[in-house]
């Protein structure tokens, strides 16, 4: 619901505007509701209420840190409202009591709705700590783990460098075998970004034996009816390209933003190929890996080009 930039919280008429389109336009089969903290607006009950007169289903992405106004808010909507806890904040990572009640929260809805958690990683993820937060008396309440790569935004410096992939692999696997030690039947869920030359062939053969849902690459192919709307209204495909283009939903019609953030989208991913990935058989073959995160990639083309190069090389990524 915010974004960056001036705006800071959608209005209630714009969003009542956006939900009523999207019912007319859209077919939509997902509704996520982001923020910064969603649960901070300061309409959110308004919001909810709205939502869900025009949605059966939505998505809550939260650092669970809400108060007992939040929480009633909540408690009417589930179990429609499913909820995503972040725990990669530095309240659950490094606050004994904050986390403590981040996870009376998770107790508090599980049995009401769906939650899960989210972990994002990246070459560094100190999965040892991560692990170590995350008891098996929260656990237990917890369906599902969304695990995300660290995507950077184009036109970003990244933060990582093509040739440490492999350490992200690495820290995935850590996670997974980590919390099925703790929980054997969790549900992983991989977001986008992950590339098939993350993991090795013993890693990889270890996700599917989890049955572990994935996607490598950029999911652009599945992007079409996939919009992140901005506080101020502008249409943007993901976070990653929130930077690069945006259309204005207030002015322009949902298909119409569709076709023309995918064909930006697709022009990225089509013009601009990483030299390892030219010839590589994962690319070709039946596992279809589209490359990296487009910001990432687009990222390393523009720091090659600030010298001589016009190749996206392996070095040039960071
Ligand atoms: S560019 Fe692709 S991989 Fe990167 S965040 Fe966007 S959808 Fe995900
Ligand atoms: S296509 Fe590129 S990103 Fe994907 S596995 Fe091959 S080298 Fe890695």
């Amino acid at each position: 619901m915010a974004s960056k930039g001036r705006i800071k919280e959608m209005s209630v008429k714009n969003f009542l505007f956006l939900i009523k389109k999207l019912n007319r336009q859209g077919g939509f089969k997902q509704i996520k509701i982001l923020g910064g903290e969603p649960t901070l607006h300061s309409k959110f009950g308004k919001m909810m209420n709205i939502l869900f007169k025009y949605v059966p289903q939505a998505s809550l992405f939260t650092n669970g840190l809400f108060n007992d106004r939040v929480s009633l808010i909540i408690k009417k909507h589930v179990p429609k409202l499913q909820l995503i806890i972040n725990i990669m904040t530095p309240a659950y990572q490094f606050n004994t009591i904050l986390r403590q009640k981040i996870a009376a929260r998770i107790r508090e809805f599980s049995p009401f709705t769906i939650t899960a958690l989210s972990v994002i990683v990246n070459p560094e993820t100190d999965t040892k700590t991560i692990l170590k937060t995350v008891e098996a008396d929260t656990l237990k309440y917890v369906q599902s783990i969304r695990i995300g790569v660290s995507n950077p935004i184009m036109g970003e410096k990244n933060t990582y460098a093509f040739r440490n992939f492999p350490h992200i692999g690495k820290k995935v696997l850590e996670l997974i075998s980590g919390f099925k030690k703790i929980k054997q039947n969790l549900i992983f869920k991989m977001d986008c970004g992950f590339t098939r030359c993350m993991f090795t062939d013993g890693q990889y053969k270890i996700l599917q034996e989890s049955g572990i849902y994935y996607l490598w690459g950029c999911f652009q192919g599945n992007l079409i009816g996939c919009l992140d709307v901005q506080s101020d209204m502008k249409a943007i495909t993901c976070y990653s390209l929130s930077e690069a283009k945006k259309e204005d939903l207030l002015k322009e019609n949902i298909p119409t933003v569709e076709k023309r953030l995918f064909l930006q989208q697709y022009l990225y991913q089509e013009q601009h190929l990483m030299e390892s990935c030219k010839d590589c058989k994962y690319r070709k073959g039946k596992e279809k890996c589209k490359g990296p995160c487009i910001g990432f990639k687009m990222n390393a083309f523009s720091y090659a080009n600030r010298g001589r190069s016009n190749k996206i090389s392996d070095s040039s990524a960071l």
